[in-house]
């Protein structure tokens, strides 16, 4: 005993790209159609049918290749992966073996370790199986069949879970300035799988590894490798061993469970697809996909910090997501002073991401809406509390924030004598905090603050309600 052990991680990651049409068909690849809706002949496996590559799939499997500074390579080409699965009509998936589009890239870390990425291939989507409960039936939908995926695979560099994480949030930020995917999760559009093994700290030597599918959250990845790394560690410290196989994650029970053991290679009978010829890509078209990569992360954020003024910490977090900094910038482009715009999305816009376990792409809330919003506030003609509970309103659903705070009657109250009702009111009624003031606490002032902007809805301004609750009491 006594020995340390190291956990060693290494991912395969499915990108759905977001080309309008299939990879091989001229079929949609919208997500949520009613079943079986987006199907042809081609991506139904229909004898006598030909794929035809979609060119816009090569173009963004080369352009998330280039920006993970992979090789792309000059000839690529299909091969057949051949399995019989019932959501999958060919009884062979067209994928890529033996000259994949890119190879040996990198991720560097913002904490600084460097990820090398093994190769990035491009193949097709299988269909979705839905499992009736009650009847017991099993039902197949093929609007996902063809539907054009990359798989990054990385070499085995991670050593936690905390940095498959970071690397995952690297990865699906880059992907998104590129507008190569939307990057799911819950959708199933970024689609990880785990490979781990544990091996004694500092030898070279790697272990039997398992690869766990079905991990459907950051989270749920974070708690699968903890779980998975200490399986493996009891059973070597009982003197076991592991047997390399595929197992799948239960996020509720959280636990993993065996599926199959491990396939190879040679299992699938691979083979290159003799309807598909070889992919020439010419340095020249290779070198105008590069020329045209958007402005990435680091770039947007220097830039932010330049063009707008905004602090550092601001302008990371303003660039962690392409949508969020996409409002930034167009808010702002209306006239509004960036600091007012940044401050809102730092605060309230995290935030509300953060609770809602929203993506930033789903955000409804519109430059012009947002402007107007931080104008009404600015003008005073909505409190602070009113513009947050405004912003809130629009963020997920895109109201209008000017017609949502008339509808409402949200207006700051400048009624003076309304006000000092509701001020004699919260006096009469708050005789203790009024005792406490007059005795010297200053803290109570601001407890009949509070009430009285209750009372108020948050349509008083605050500023206002301390002077008359001063002017009331002084003696
Ligand atoms: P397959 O395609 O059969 O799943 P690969 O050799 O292509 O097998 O490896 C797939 C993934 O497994 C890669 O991400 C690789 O980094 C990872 N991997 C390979 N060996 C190990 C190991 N011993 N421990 C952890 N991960 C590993
Ligand atoms: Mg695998
Ligand atoms: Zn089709």
């Amino acid at each position: 005993m006594g020995k340390t052990y190291e956990t060693v991680i290494g991912l395969e990651v499915h990108v759905e790209l977001a080309t309008r049409t299939k990879i091989f068909c001229g079929c949609k690849t919208a997500f949520g159609a009613r079943p079986n809706t987006l199907v042809c002949p081609v991506c139904l496996g229909m004898p006598g049918t030909l794929p035809v590559l979609n060119r816009k799939v090569a173009e963004l499997a080369a352009s998330v290749g280039l920006s993970l500074h992979c090789e792309v390579n000059r000839v690529t080409r299909f091969d057949r992966k051949n399995y019989f699965y019932p959501d999958n009509p060919q009884n062979y998936q067209i994928s890529q073996l033996y000259l994949p589009i890119c190879r040996d890239g990198r991720l560097t870390l913002s904490e600084g370790r460097t990820i090398r990425i093994h190769e990035i291939h491009a193949e097709e989507d299988a269909g979705k199986l839905m499992h009736e409960e009650r009847s017991g039936e099993t039902l197949v939908d093929y609007n996902r069949a063809g539907v054009p995926l990359i798989e990054i695979v990385t070499e085995p560099d991670f050593r936690s879970g905390e940095e498959v994480i970071a690397f995952l949030e690297q990865l699906k930020t880059t992907i998104e300035y590129l507008e190569a995917s939307d990057c799911k999760l819950q959708e199933g559009s970024l689609r990880v799988d785990v490979n781990l093994s544990i091996k004694e700290q500092g030898s070279e030597r790697l272990g039997v590894r398992t690869e766990m599918k079905n991990l459907n959250s950051f989270h749920a990845i974070l708690r699968a490798i903890k779980v998975e790394g200490e399986r493996q560690r009891r059973i070597l410290e009982d003197g076991g061993s592991i047997s390399l196989e595929t197992r799948r994650w239960d996020d509720a029970k959280g636990e993993s469970f065996p599926m199959r053991s491990k396939e190879e290679v040679r299992d699938y009978r691979y083979f290159p697809d003799p309807d598909l010829p070889a992919v020439h890509l010419s340095e020249a078209w290779i070198e105008t996909l590069r020329s045209r990569l958007p402005e990435m992360r680091k770039e947007k954020k220097e830039r932010f910090i330049l063009e707008y003024g905004v602090p550092e910490y601001d302008a990371e977090l303003l660039t962690g997501s392409i949508y969020l900094a996409r409002l930034f910038e167009r808010t702002v482009a209306l006239g509004v002073p960036p600091k007012k715009v940044s401050n809102f999305l730092m605060g309230e816009g995290l935030r509300l991401l953060r609770e809602k376990e929203m993506d930033a792409k789903d955000i409804k809330l519109t430059p012009e809406g947002f402007a107007r919003l931080i104008a009404m506030n600015e003008e005073k003609r909505i409190t602070n509390a009113v513009a947050k509970e405004v912003f809130e309103a629009a963020f997920d659903s895109g109201i209008d924030p000017e017609a949502y705070v008339a509808g409402r009657g949200l207006m700051t109250v400048r009624d003076e004598d309304l006000l000092r009702k509701t001020v004699e009111k919260v006096i009469a009624e708050n005789e203790k905090s009024v005792r406490d003031y007059l005795g010297g606490k200053e803290k109570a002032l601001s407890f009949l603050v509070g009430q009285t902007m209750k009372a108020m809805k948050g349509q008083a301004e605050p500023a206002t309600v301390t002077a008359l609750l001063k002017e009331l009491l002084s003696v």
